[in-house]
């Protein structure tokens, strides 16, 4: 490899690096892909959705030919009780004109993204982990491997290496993550029969529901999540690491009790778990997020902390910041120009795009999160209204004035009053506003 120069490099072949390849590939540039796992996707997971808007202005209509698993027509909350749960959903047949999103597995999904990034025309390299950059002065001018006689030299390197971003820190842009700007997922899938799943969430076809969790997280910050693929369910929780160390609690013993909760074990019965998996997902939000673009480099997706944890959606910021780096380094190599202010194109990008403007509405859940003690959102707010619901639905000779006041001081007591409870909201209200 020693010697050879590209127009770019990219690092990471997951929804950020193999945007990036294909759009550069199919303007014309000479484009290596560099991934460490064994074939794209073979490391990676995720819930996983996958939203059609942002994919669908890379690749149009690929839904023709990705391997999706099913197209959710339906998007439930739970909030969970000990053996309760309070439901909140929306189901849509507007959501099949065209889809809306699919459920997805990374094993299969990223190693097609990839294949399209290599039919384009970019040079796929496996097994190979990026360790450092190679630098002239202050530009990033390539990249150092594993492989002997590994340098790899080029115009530009995109950084789309993943939350632990190796090369962020190395570029100095990137400190290591604080606990409470990062959550630790955990995920099987459970193999379970078409036939169940279609009867137990009442599909037809190739249709698709996916279930947030809220509770039953032992009172830390964290969410589950279970969502039906073609022949298995997808089951998850992260937590924010920050809480499981005060905690000292395993991230398996959260799924362990999600799974033997009432609800969720009669969605599963009978189902074999087929493979387990842990990932970290950034959650710093807005204030987290680095410089974008350098001399010789841009950074995308989860390694720039582009992720709406609220809307649990990273993909489609990692693809759609892939495709806009990939979109300003086109315009750069036409200028001859891969200095900071030749790509500043990608900058302009995000700053215009949905991508900075989620983060920026979203920008005080983070601290929210911080400061706000976990088991109030996570464990008595979600116990207490299943108290409620279950009181008032509850024909036991006690009056309906007398049940709406239980269920209001069960919920002011959750929050430790009346006014922690008009903090909290308001506190919320910031929080998701800006
Ligand atoms: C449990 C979980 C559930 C999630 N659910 C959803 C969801 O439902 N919908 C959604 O939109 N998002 C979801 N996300 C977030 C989403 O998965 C990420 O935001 C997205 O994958 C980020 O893409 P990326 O390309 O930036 O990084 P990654 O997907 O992490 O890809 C980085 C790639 O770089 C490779 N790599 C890393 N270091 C090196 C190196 N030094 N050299 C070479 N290669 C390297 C890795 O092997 C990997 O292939 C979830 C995440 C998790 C963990």
């Amino acid at each position: 490899m020693a010697n050879e120069h590209f127009d770019a490099i990219v690092v990471g072949a997951g929804p950020a690096g193999s945007a990036a390849a294909y759009t550069m590939a199919k303007a014309g540039l000479s484009v290596v892909l560099m991934e460490r796992g064994e074939f794209a996707g073979a490391k990676n997971i995720f819930g996983g959705v996958i939203y059609r808007k942002q994919l669908e202005d890379i690749i149009p209509e690929f839904w023709k030919e990705a391997p999706l698993e099913r197209e959710v027509i339906e998007q439930r909350l739970w909030l969970l009780g000990e053996q309760s749960v309070v439901t909140f959903g929306h189901r849509n047949e507007a959501f099949k004109q065209p889809s809306n999103c699919w459920t997805g597995l990374r094993v299969k999904f990223d190693q097609w993204f990839a294949g399209k990034a290599e039919q384009a025309g970019a040079l796929a390299i496996y097994e190979t982990v990026a360790t450092e950059l190679i630098r002239e002065g202050d530009r990033v001018v390539g990249v150092r491997t594993d492989r002997e006689d590994g340098d790899l030299y080029a115009s530009v390197v995109v950084v789309a290496d993943g939350v632990n971003s190796l090369l962020g820190k190395a570029l100095g842009i990137h400190r290591e993550w604080a606990p409470d700007e990062v959550s630790l997922a955990v995920k099987e899938v459970i193999a379970l029969p078409k036939e169940k799943i279609l009867d137990r969430f009442n599909l037809e076809g190739n249709e698709g529901v996916t279930i947030e969790l809220v509770g039953q997280t032992h009172g830390m910050a964290g969410l589950g999540f279970l969502y039906t693929n073609q022949e298995s369910i997808s089951l998850g929780v992260g937590v924010m690491v920050s809480d499981l160390k005060k905690k000292n609690i395993k991230p398996y013993q959260v799924l362990e009790g999600l799974k033997a909760h009432p609800m969720v074990k009669r969605l599963l019965q009978g189902g074999e778990t087929k493979e387990y998996s842990g990932h970290l997902i950034p959650e710093g939000g807005y204030h987290s997020i680095p410089s974008l673009c350098g001399n010789g480099w841009v950074i995308c997706g989860d390694a720039a902390q582009l992720v709406n944890f609220v809307h649990r959606e990273g993909t489609n910021l990692a693809m759609t910041s892939g495709r806009f780096a990939g979109e300003a380094i086109v315009e750069a190599h036409q200028r001859g120009d891969y200095s900071k202010a030749g790509l500043a194109g990608y900058d302009r990008r995000i700053a215009a795009s949905f991508v900075h403007k989620d983060l920026k509405k979203y920008q005080g859940m983070h601290a929210l999160l911080r400061d706000v003690d976990p088991t109030i959102m996570f464990d008595k707010l979600p116990y207490a209204v299943n108290e409620a619901a279950y009181q008032m639905l509850l024909v036991d000779g006690v009056s309906k004035a007398e049940k709406q006041r239980m269920a209001l001081r069960g919920i002011k007591n959750a929050t430790g009053g009346s006014m922690n409870l008009l903090k909290l909201g308001y506190k919320g209200w910031r929080a998701i506003n800006g």
